[in-house]
C-alpha cells in the first residue's frame, strides 16, 4: 500500500498508510489532534540538479538512446604498450 504524507495547518507532518482506492483527504493530527490534509508528493525536485539525477535520467535515456562512441575507451590512450615481453611483438595484429 502506498505511503501518504499529511500535515496540519500547524505543520506536523505525519506518514500514514492506505489502499489507493480508501485513502482519505484528511487525517487527524497525531499531534494536536487538528486536522491534517494530504500533502501532494513533489516529483523527485530534492534531486533535480543533482549528479545522482543526471545518472538516473541517463540510465533512463540509455534505454532508447544510446550513445554513440567512437572507441571502446575514450580519452584513455596510452602510448606506452600494455606489455613488454619482445615475444608478444611476434603475435599476429588484426
Ligand atoms: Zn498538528
Amino acid at each position: 500500500m502506498p505511503l501518504y504524507d499529511f500535515r496540519c495547518s500547524a505543520g506536523h507532518g505525519t506518514e500514514a498508510s492506505f489502499a489507493m482506492a480508501d485513502r482519505p483527504d484528511h487525517v487527524a493530527c497525531p499531534v494536536c489532534g487538528e486536522t491534517s490534509r494530504r500533502r501532494i508528493p513533489s516529483p523527485r525536485l530534492s534531486i533535480a540538479g543533482s549528479s545522482a539525477f543526471g545518472l538516473l535520467e541517463s540510465t533512463q535515456r540509455s534505454a532508447h538512446e544510446p550513445e554513440v562512441v567512437a572507441s571502446t575507451n575514450p580519452g584513455k590512450r596510452s602510448p606506452t604498450p600494455t606489455t613488454s615481453n619482445p615475444l608478444h611483438r611476434k603475435l599476429p595484429r588484426p
